[in-house]
């Protein structure tokens, strides 16, 4: 038989997103349960990414993206710096590699300054390869406040936080279904000890499972939950040292930002993420794609000898467009948007999602308050 229970607040889903969500809640005096459907923080998306702190530099001007990049990029630096996170504020290179490529840097930089981010450089060929001197470039636009994280780390901390103030994290606890009540959400809970669970605020951070989980609990308006649509990039990591100390990443693509350099905070290079629409979750590498990958990276780095990548992993965007539509930004739906009191949902969470989480997580407190 299944037992009941009642809390304040439920957060789905322990990603980035959700911790850091709940660790605001808990702070602002909340009393906060995390439901995470696997045994384990941040084992879908905030464990399959770039790890790299974003400028805000690509989003539409006054979307979420922008600014809560921007806001939360910002407040992330100084998190890590007050809590001892590993990261790196090294910088980053967006390459220009033909005269055209070269036209779209002035106007990357034109729409950086219109989202906030006036910091950027624009540096000539010779300039950039003064910098990084194995790289092929017509022109670049340097990036300072670009970094990289430790994300698994930032997660370990937002759960010390959490944990600190009183909340709590019940894993392998997948939501399963639940309903809208009068006064708050019935919530059943599967796995070894299901279990009712009501709640007054709830709180839908689950990533790939958040479209799932809102069409699961009845009362919840069908025409607030937006279609789910996944989009999947895959990674290769370099043999050997990377010749470069900034990230480096070429003018971007239409569903992503090209196959860029990245670094983690041993040095190791990957290359990656490149897009590719699927159908639903598969995180398979197929080392095929590793053959288009050269062809992308010569055109910035010439040298890049042959046989050096290695299939490494691959994350899914969760988009809530199609292929081919323009950009979606965030949804960070409160009442305000479905007409459902004490009910935040998330979603299209895709990148710059751990750079906004702080921003994204006050931003969820005030839809609350
Ligand atoms: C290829 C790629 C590269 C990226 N690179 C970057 C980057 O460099 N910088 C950046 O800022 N952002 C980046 N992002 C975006 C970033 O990774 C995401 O925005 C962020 O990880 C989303 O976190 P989340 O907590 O919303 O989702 P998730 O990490 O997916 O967490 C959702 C959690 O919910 C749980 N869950 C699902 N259903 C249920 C249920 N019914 N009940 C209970 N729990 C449930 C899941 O098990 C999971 O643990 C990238 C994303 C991708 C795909």
């Amino acid at each position: 038989m299944s037992e009941e229970y009642a809390v304040d607040c439920v957060v789905a889903g322990a990603g980035v997103v959700g911790l850091a969500i709940a660790r605001a809640l808990a702070l602002s005096g909340r009393e906060v349960l995390v439901l995470e459907a696997t045994g384990l923080v941040g084992s879908e998306t905030s464990a399959r990414n770039s790890e790299v702190i974003h400028a805000g530099i690509y989003y539409a001007p006054d979307t979420l993206k922008a600014r809560l990049c921007v806001e939360g990029k910002r407040a992330l630096y100084a998190y890590c710096a007050a809590r001892g996170v590993p990261h790196r504020n090294c910088g980053k290179l967006i390459v220009a590699t033909s005269p055209a490529e070269t036209e779209k840097l002035a106007a990357i930089d034109a729409h950086a300054r219109a989202c906030g981010v006036d910091d950027l450089e624009p540096l000539s060929g010779a300039q950039a390869r003064a910098l990084e001197p194995a790289l092929n470039a017509e022109a670049a636009l340097l990036s300072p406040s670009t970094g990289i994280i430790d994300s698994h780390a930032l997660m370990l901390a937002y759960r010390g936080d959490l944990e600190d103030a009183g909340g709590m994290i019940a894993f392998n606890a997948p939501i399963l279904a639940g309903q809208v009540a009068a006064d708050g959400f019935a919530l059943d809970i599967g796995g070894a000890e299901p279990m009712r669970l009501t709640c007054t605020s709830f709180v839908n951070a689950a990533g790939h499972g958040a479209v799932p989980l809102a069409r699961a609990i009845a009362g919840i308006p069908a025409g607030a939950i937006p279609q789910a649509w996944f989009c999947k990039g895959s990674y290769f990591t370099l043999s050997g040292r990377a010749p470069f100390s900034r990230l480096v990443y070429p003018v971007p693509e239409q569903a992503g930002l090209g196959v860029h350099l990245t670094l983690d905070l041993g040095g190791q290079a990957r290359f990656g993420p490149d897009t590719q629409w699927v159908g639903g979750l598969n995180y398979d590498v197929d080392p095929a794609r590793g053959e288009k990958f050269y062809a992308a990276i010569r055109r910035y780095w010439p040298a890049l000898p042959d046989s050096a990548l290695n299939p490494a992993y691959a994350g899914v965007r969760p988009k809530i467009v199609p292929p081919g539509a323009p950009a979606a930004d965030f949804r960070i739906d409160g009442p305000e948007e479905h007409g459902v009191p004490g009910l935040v949902q998330l979603f299209g969470i895709e990148s710059p999602g751990l750079t906004a989480s702080l921003a994204i997580a006050d931003r969820v407190v005030e839809k609350l308050l």
